[in-house]
């Protein structure tokens, strides 16, 4: 099996597009990925033959429903190292964060108690903590970040202290690209009694992750970013720490019984997974898992690193562009500015010329303050691009120039 890049770009319709009569150079992966396929059918065939709530009817339809949204479960399980049980289905990275934060924290963290971040996280692994500090008496400390955009293992050491009660850490930067050492990080922490959840929304993409041996508590992803739909993502913890968490949101599936003396609840995953689920985005999601495991996921990783060996060395062809975010080893996401132009601007110019990046804080504004940056212009590229994509984005960013001399 090797990696044939133009027979993976026939299995995602969106790509064969062309927005104002050009090609379609998509390059916003990072804010989410298309799907193959593959992905689509499995989700459409759900809803044609197997729709059903599930485990709740004893009928044959039922039956194959929660058979489809179980299977899905163990081979999400399966794919990143853990076992069924501890894999409990969210709407996403977002949701995990805040599960944790709401059902760990509340019974975990106390007055004066600190919760250990760094300074690249997304929005969704700072504002929860923020919410459970608030309410808590507790505190946020911020792992700093370099100006290549790396943190240090001497930092963690020096910060992880008696109050630490937890390490929430990316394990790739959605501005950055920078790739952090989880399992040094979960050694250090885990020496100090500290458990680490791993936000692992840019890793899953990119490379095999495996749970155990990167030895995270927690670790969050989003479906929609792996190929599969929104709408579903998955929050990992080891089970015995799931166990002896409480519940977050109460209602059905959650319960063994109820009364209105009390309510026992159920094993994991469901003690976590109240309310229906979203069934058809599970089997979406363990159709992306199965069309991930079915390429050549080594000869995918070498080909997006040439795409990013090849975009960095043609972006600074570019008078006046700063790259931000030059770490050894990085994911294929590039974040620069130019001298002279909104990275709005470098967006919509750029969209007239069928390059599709995004422009913003993509919800990552203290790591923009701490580049100095309003905004940047990110290209997020996936194993469906191509060298092609990259040379319209550098031929679109030479028409920006033209534009603003
Ligand atoms: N964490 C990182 C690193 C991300 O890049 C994102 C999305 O951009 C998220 C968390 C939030 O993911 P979601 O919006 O799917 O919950």
């Amino acid at each position: 099996m090797s990696f044939d890049v133009e027979a993976v770009r026939r299995q995602f319709p969106v790509l064969a597009q062309r927005p104002y009569g050009k090609r379609l150079a998509f390059l916003d992966s990072g804010a989410t990925s298309q799907k193959p396929q593959s992905v689509i059918d499995a989700v459409t065939r759900f809803y044609d033959r197997d729709n059903s709530n599930v485990h709740r009817g004893v009928y044959d339809l039922a039956e194959r429903a929660t058979a489809a949204f179980e299977g899905a479960r163990k081979k999400i399980a399966r794919f990143i190292g853990a076992e069924p049980r501890e894999v409990i289905f969210t709407r996403g990275t977002t949701e995990g964060v805040n599960l944790v934060a709401q059902s760990w924290g509340r019974a975990s963290v106390g007055p004066g108690d600190e919760i250990l971040v760094t300074g690249m996280e997304h929005h969704s692994n700072i504002v929860p903590w923020q919410l459970l500090a608030a309410e808590k008496g507790a505190k946020l400390v911020v792992v700093p970040v370099d100006d290549r955009g790396e943190v240090h293992l001497a930092d963690f050491e020096r910060l992880i202290g008696p109050r630490t009660r937890i390490v929430a850490v990316t394990q790739v930067s959605n501005v950055l690209g920078t790739v952090n050492p989880i399992r040094e990080i979960t050694r250090l922490a885990h020496a100090r009694g500290v458990p680490v959840l791993v936000d692992g929304a840019q890793a899953v993409p990119h490379e095999k992750v495996d749970v155990r041996d990167l030895d995270a508590d927690f670790y969050v992803f989003s479906g929609h970013k792996m190929f599969g739909p929104t709408g579903i993502g998955v929050l990992y913890g080891k089970a015995k720490i799931l166990e002896a968490m409480p519940p977050w949101q109460g209602g059905g599936d959650m319960i063994l019984s109820v009364s209105f003396e009390g309510t026992k609840f159920n094993t994991i995953p469901y003690k976590f997974e109240a309310g229906t689920p979203d069934a058809a985005g599970a089997v979406g999601l363990g159709a992306a898992v199965d069309w991930l495991e079915g390429l050549d996921r080594e000869g995918a990783r070498a080909h997006e690193r040439d795409l990013l060996d090849h975009a960095t060395r043609r972006l600074q062809e570019l008078p006046g562009l700063r790259i931000i975010g030059t770490a050894p080893g990085k994911a294929p996401v590039i974040s620069f500015v130019m001298e002279g132009v909104h990275p709005h601007d470098v967006g919509t110019i750029l969209d007239h010329e069928g390059v599709a990046v995004r422009a913003g804080h993509h919800c990552a504004q203290p790591l923009m303050e701490r580049f100095g940056v309003p905004a940047t212009v990110r290209a997020s590229m996936a194993l469906y691009n191509t060298r092609e994509d990259v040379d319209q984005l550098v031929q679109g960013l030479h028409r920006v120039r033209e534009m603003f001399p």
